[in-house]
């Protein structure tokens, strides 16, 4: 779907407010950025509530992260380096979100990917959910976490710090973060009732080939 820039902006707000009133990030925390054009990335601000955005708020930057156009005391977060990464290696991909959900982020510092088999629609929509290395942010570690992924997956734990996802569309990248999030619920509930029971693997190899029929 193609969006105007004003729609992108609202859409953009419309997430950091979904992200922030499900807990999905605390205070300041958490990005968003969305592909405007090939060139230019649209991103959440830093030092500001991702659920009290702005549609003016957003900041514009090209491809290594200069900003073209920001409103006066709106800068991109150090973080958006991670979203670069993304939009660089895989032009298909318009949007990128970070956040810190607690089941998620419980299981990157644990450091335990989450790639229990367990029910049908996590298993379609993204298989196992891969735990990045640690780095630090806003270094060039986080981007480089990602290399072994990028093409791969589409939903990953970020070790000691959070998660990240990115989609075809930024609303893409959003649902893969709830179901990340779920994903990591899931396994923590069923754990907690000594549940947790993967699929048979040919159970497992039909929702696998059901992927194409979602465009997967
Ligand atoms: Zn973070």
């Amino acid at each position: 779907m193609n969006h105007t820039e004003e729609e992108l902006r609202l859409l953009i707000c419309d997430i950091g407010r979904n992200l922030f009133n499900k807990d999905f990030i605390a205070a300041n925390d958490g990005n968003i950025s969305a592909r405007l054009s090939e060139t230019e990335i649209l991103t959440s601000p830093t030092g500001v509530s991702k659920g009290y955005l702005k549609p003016h708020m957003l900041v514009k930057v090209n491809l290594q992260g200069e900003i073209l156009e920001a409103a006066e005391g709106y800068r991109p977060s150090t973080e958006v380096k991670m979203h670069l990464k993304i939009y660089n290696e895989l032009p298909e991909m318009k949007g990128v979100v970070h956040a810190h959900p607690p089941y998620a982020t419980a299981f990157a510092i644990k450091g335990e990917s989450l790639d229990k088999m367990m029910m049908p629609e996590s298993v379609i929509a993204m298989g196992d959910i891969p735990l990045a290395e640690y780095g630090t942010p806003s270094t060039e570690e986080i981007p480089d976490s990602l290399i072994p992924f990028l093409g791969k997956k589409t939903a990953v734990l970020l070790e000691s710090h959070g998660a990240l996802t990115w989609g075809k569309d930024v609303m893409s990248a959003y649902l893969n973060m709830e179901r990340l999030e779920y994903t990591a619920k899931l396994t923590f509930i069923t754990r907690m009732i000594n549940g947790e029971r993967e699929l048979p693997q040919n159970r497992i190899d039909e929702l696998v080939a059901l992927r194409s029929f979602y465009g997967m």
